[in-house]
């Protein structure tokens, strides 16, 4: 099966499909990493507050696959925003994950009221010169933000991360990301299970019309949005299940009836009141 790559406005390419790590208990990580990779997942989301760089290091280690076939990315925690406390971040974030670069390091959230990320924002630019990551990005950034780093440095990110899903679809900033060449990254893509997406008679319908499920309906529209994301699952049988998404298309009109879903329900922390 082959994963679709985007190429990023740095000239890097990233697999459009990958896996996420996110409340993978780090005891369990590097087995269910494992998994990942056998079934085909070549691109990983990390960060360093999940607590599991280490049992995803392992992974890697152990899985034999060449490095250039690999795309890993990893996230700038807010306490280590500032210059030299991200250096040493992302340093502890290599030990861990046992390589020698990154492909992408994110500032994982903005935290305005630190007003340390426009700091942080020229830190990553001096790590990706420094060859100690190949991208750079940002995650949970809104307009204000994005404004401020890019005025700031003239340098637009890669990608912004951001939580994406059908009943919060980022119409404004997904807008903003393709006028200035900036690539939208969905977390929580299948909603984190925190309402019942896959009832909603849209994805019931376009699911039973191809034969497929609603996450993997779900995922495509993600994907024929040309929105790069990393669904999660602790199963294989489900990982297997996300990444078997390329052998239908939906509709026009099934996209349509997807995108109506939009009703701005966030299932995560509101980026401009976050504190932690
Ligand atoms: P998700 O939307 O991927 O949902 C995961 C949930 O969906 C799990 O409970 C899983 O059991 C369930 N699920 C997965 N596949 C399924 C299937 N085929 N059928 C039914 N249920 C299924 O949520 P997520 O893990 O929060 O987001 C994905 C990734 O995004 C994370 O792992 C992480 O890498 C990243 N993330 C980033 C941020 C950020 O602030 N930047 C925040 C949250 C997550």
């Amino acid at each position: 099966m082959t994963v679709p790559t985007i190429t990023l406005n740095d000239g890097a390419t990233i697999p459009q499909l990958g896996f996420g790590v996110f409340q993978v208990d780090p005891e369990a990580t590097e087995r269910i990493v494992t998994d990942a990779l056998e079934v085909g997942y070549r691109h990983i989301d990390a960060a360093a507050i999940y607590g599991n760089e280490i049992g995803v290091g392992r992974a890697i280690a152990a899985s034999g696959i060449p490095r250039d076939e690999l795309f890993i990315t990893t996230k700038l925690w807010n306490s280590d925003q500032g210059t030299q406390s991200a250096i040493d971040a992302m340093d502890l974030s290599l030990e861990k994950l046992g390589l020698d670069f990154v492909d992408l390091y994110l500032i994982h959230w903005p935290r305005a009221d630190l007003d340390r990320y426009l700091d942080s924002w020229q830190t990553l630019a001096q790590l990706k010169a420094d060859g100690k990551t190949r991208s750079i990005g940002v995650s949970n950034f809104h307009r204000a933000h994005l404004d401020k780093i890019i005025a700031g440095t003239g340098i637009v990110p890669a990608v912004d991360q951001l939580e994406l899903h059908p009943a919060f679809a980022q119409r404004e900033l997904r807008a903003f990301g393709a006028e200035v060449g900036m690539h939208i990254q969905a977390w929580g893509p299948l909603g984190q299970g925190k309402y019942d997406l896959f009832s909603e008679p849209a994805l019931q319908a376009a699911a039973e019309a191809h034969g497929v499920t609603p996450a993997q309906v779900t995922i495509r529209w993600h994907l024929q949005n040309g929105i790069i994301l990393f669904p999660k699952s602790n199963s294989r049988n489900r990982m297997a299940e996300n990444f078997d998404v390329f052998g239908f298309e939906l509709t026009a009109e099934q996209m349509a009836s997807i995108d109506a879903l939009d009703r701005g329900q966030r299932v995560g922390s509101n980026p401009d009141e976050a504190t932690f």
